[in-house]
């Protein structure tokens, strides 16, 4: 089998178009290393098969264990409703990028599902990127900022935002006049059962409104599709702790509460998430 670093490396010989270098702004060629802009900044593919543009290495809260209980919903078939639309909507063969890939599970079975000419996953959490690198579809993962894209003009025929921040301007840049973005964000019921079993004398915990969300998204597309994907999911009885570990909710749970659900776990959760869907051409 071919080691990730000569995959990586192979990934941005065939694919140096795609990238632009996040120091200068200038074109990148190809490189025995990785990468290299018309103004000499390098960037080497690491042994996992990454590349690295951020200029600093930044602290993020999520940690392995989280992105590891995420992974385990996500392939328990948590989100296969969603999958199953998304991959209706990326075009076959197209150039597809998922910002804030995290562990890389939604990219990677949305790839089991739609070919790609070329598919990267980045996210600012460097272990992420590298737990993304298991994954077993030919996926491309790199460390990049979300306001300064390490990509070039028009090349993306889709944007993929999954539970993650955007940066409308520089979708905009890097997806192709005909490109789309596929954003997906929370709906009001998502995961109530577990907000309320978390915080269940905290009604402004209990709550969450996609509404500011929405609203700047309505702000910066003159049109756009607007889809909820609603439906209750069973856990499997294996991964019902996991529910516990897998998103920020946890953060701040008092101990024993944390420590009754565990030993009385959920067994069903709502699934309750809005997909906004524009065309580049749309964005204002
Ligand atoms: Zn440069």
């Amino acid at each position: 089998m071919e080691k990730k670093i000569d995959r990586g490396k192979r990934f941005v010989q065939e694919q140096a178009q795609l990238f632009r270098c996040p120091l200068c702004h200038s074109a990148m060629a190809g490189s025995t290393g990785g990468l290299t802009c018309e103004n000499q900044h390098r960037f080497d593919v690491s042994k996992k098969g990454t590349l690295f543009f951020l200029s600093h290495q930044v602290k993020t809260d999520y940690d392995r264990e989280m992105f590891a209980a995420r992974r385990r919903m996500i392939q328990s078939g948590m989100y296969r409703p969603l999958l199953e639309r998304l991959a209706e909507a990326v075009p076959e063969n197209g150039t597809l990028l998922d910002v804030g890939c995290g562990e890389g599970s939604f990219l990677d079975l949305l790839l089991a599902q739609v070919s790609s000419q070329a598919a990267i996953g980045f996210d600012i959490s460097k272990e992420g990127v590298y737990m993304a690198t298991e994954q077993p579809q030919p996926a491309f993962w790199c460390v990049a900022d979300l306001t300064n894209l390490p990509f070039a003009q028009e090349r993306f025929d889709t944007v993929l935002n999954i539970f993650s921040p955007s940066n409308y301007r520089e979708f905009a840049r890097i997806l192709k006049p005909e490109g789309q973005l596929l954003k997906v964000v929370p709906g009001p019921r998502y995961l109530q059962e577990l907000r309320q079993a978390f915080y269940p004398d905290d009604v402004n915990k209990q709550q969450y409104s996609n509404e500011p969300v929405v609203a700047k998204f309505t702000e910066s597309y003159r049109t756009f599709e607007k889809e909820e994907i609603t439906y209750e999911f069973e856990i499997p009885t294996e991964r019902r702790l996991d529910l516990l570990e897998m998103s920020p909710l946890e953060w701040g749970v008092d101990p024993a509460r944390k420590a009754a659900l565990k030993k009385q776990p959920l067994n069903k959760i709502t699934v309750d998430l809005l997909l906004l869907k524009a065309e580049n051409s749309a964005f204002l």
